[in-house]
């Protein structure tokens, strides 16, 4: 008899505990894995996925725009919420059950409920019992509001997906990726959106230049964005409006806030009192470089720890995990470099490897090559709108250290490039690869002259 029910107890089933789950258990292991909301996780159910399928909807309207210089006439277009919100949860199901057959047909157990560790190789679930040689915690996070009077009146990305109604009026709170994408899905299906940020700028992290052109480019499209801007105090108004007073005394009018401040780990209930496992200083559960927490039986990927945020790094990381319990001869452990990453805004953005900022502070000189331009597309539609490209190029070794673009589809286009700086493409290759004509993207293989060097 087997000295444990498992081999892996597996603490939420979303990216990487899914992708860890489904691994082992193809490997060979015995598998169960715990959730306690939906399969899937964040990605599926309130991140990535239906956040996607949103910022398609807001850019619809633009589209309808730019369609009349093109020769349609669309009078009448109209905008359904309701519609929206219902397909997208359609959509949503459907995926839950694709997730619940790629585990089941792994073999995996899945166990539905709030798992919490008894000890190092015992989880409870409500009134079961699970013995497991080892566990992995793969909880994710969850978003972080900060206190201030009036709280209760605002919400978070995990309800927004399920609003009753459309808002007129919209202030969406934060500077980071989630807080653009909001601001800019908002203001693509009409409502009259604002964007407050406490700090200088928003974007913090991602390269000057995409961070300036970004403000001058929604600002042009009016959005409101309001920088070293804090909100004091929420009150509902009698007519169910919301009064915001802000920390310089300053008052808006909304219908709606959501507040896109942080996520912090979901570690909540989880038991690690009774384990081993540590926290690092700022609340992430600690793991080495191979996922083992201090606690030798229970390892951890994902949001839990401190790692980039990212649905791709999730996965990445069940992945290298289970290989390296299970098939260690095939263990290859996760390159954290040139990670390329899109902001699903409008325009989108998208960035690849170092910023100007951090190639400077790591002492590269740089041949810098920018290059601002209204895309064809733009042309007939009488929209103004100009996307932007920056490279940066190590002047020594001629390496692409950095690729960034704020634009339509910068997303798909930075994605290829990521496989060439994976490469180490240095700018000579760039320059010897011939464009696809006519397309924005070839201008990433046609800017020649450097607009600085160093
Ligand atoms: C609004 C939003 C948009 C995003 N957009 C993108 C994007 O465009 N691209 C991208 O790459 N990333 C995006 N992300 C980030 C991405 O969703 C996360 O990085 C990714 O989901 C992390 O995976 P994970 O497995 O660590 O955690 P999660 O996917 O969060 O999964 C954790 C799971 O554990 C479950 N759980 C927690 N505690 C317990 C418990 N005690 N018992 C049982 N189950 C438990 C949770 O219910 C959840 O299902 C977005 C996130 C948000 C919030």
């Amino acid at each position: 008899m087997p000295e444990y029910d498992f081999d892996l107890f597996v603490i939420g089933a979303g990216s990487g505990g899914v992708r860890a789950s489904r691994m082992a258990a193809g490997f060979g292991a015995r598998v169960a894995v715990a959730e306690e909301l939906y399969l899937g996780g964040t990605c599926v159910n309130v991140g990535c996925v239906p956040k996607k399928l949103f910022a398609y909807a807001a850019h619809f309207a633009e589209d309808f725009s730019d369609a009349q210089g093109y020769g349609w006439n669309l009078a009448g277009a109209g905008f359904d919420w309701k519609r929206l919100v219902e397909n997208k949860n359609t959509e949503i199901n459907r995926l839950n059950g694709i997730y619940h057959n790629l585990l089941t047909s792994a073999g995996v157990t899945l166990v539905q409920g709030r798992a919490q560790l008894l000890d190092s190789h015992t989880v409870a679930v409500g009134e079961q019992r699970f013995s497991a040689e080892r566990i992995l915690i793969a909880t994710g996070g969850w978003p972080f509001i900060p206190d201030f009077p009036g709280r209760e009146h605002v919400i978070s990305s995990n309800e927004v997906f399920f609003l009753d109604e459309l808002p007129r009026r919209c202030l969406v709170v934060g500077g980071g990726y989630i807080a653009i994408e909001f601001a800019s899905i908002f203001h693509g299906l009409g409502c009259d959106t604002a964007l407050l940020y406490r700090g200088e700028q928003f974007l913090r992290g991602f390269d000057q230049g995409l961070r300036d052109h970004m403000v001058v480019t929604l600002q042009n499209k009016g959005l409101d964005l309001r920088f070293n801007a804090d909100v004091a105090k929420v009150d509902k108004q009698a007519d169910g409006s919301l009064r915001v007073v802000l920390k310089d005394g300053e008052t808006l009018e909304t219908d709606l806030v959501l507040y896109a401040t942080g996520r912090r780990p979901k570690l909540d209930g989880l038991g690690l009192e009774n384990t081993e496992v540590t926290l690092d200083d700022k609340g992430f559960v600690k793991v080495d470089a191979d996922y083992q927490t201090s606690d030798p039986a229970i390892f951890a990927v994902g949001d839990v720890t401190n790692t980039i945020q990212l649905t791709p790094v999730a996965l990445a990381e069940g992945m290298a995990l289970a290989r390296r319990l299970y098939r260690p001869e095939e263990y290859l452990p996760v390159d954290y470099a040139d990670i390329a990453t899109a902001v699903f805004c409008i325009p989108n953005i998208a960035t690849l490897g170092l910023t100007e900022e951090q190639a400077r502070a790591k002492g590269h000189r740089l041949d810098i090559y920018e290059s601002r331009f209204r895309p064809m597309r733009n042309t007939l539609a009488g929209n103004q709108e100009q996307s932007f490209m920056k490279l940066l190029v190590d002047q020594r070794t001629d390496r692409v250290l950095g690729v960034h673009m704020v634009g339509p589809d910068a997303g798909e286009i930075i994605q290829g490039l990521a496989v060439a700086l994976k490469a180490g493409a240095t700018k000579a290759v760039f320059d010897a690869t011939l464009g696809i004509h006519p397309t924005a993207a070839e201008e990433f293989v046609t800017m020649r002259t450097p607009t600085r060097k160093d």
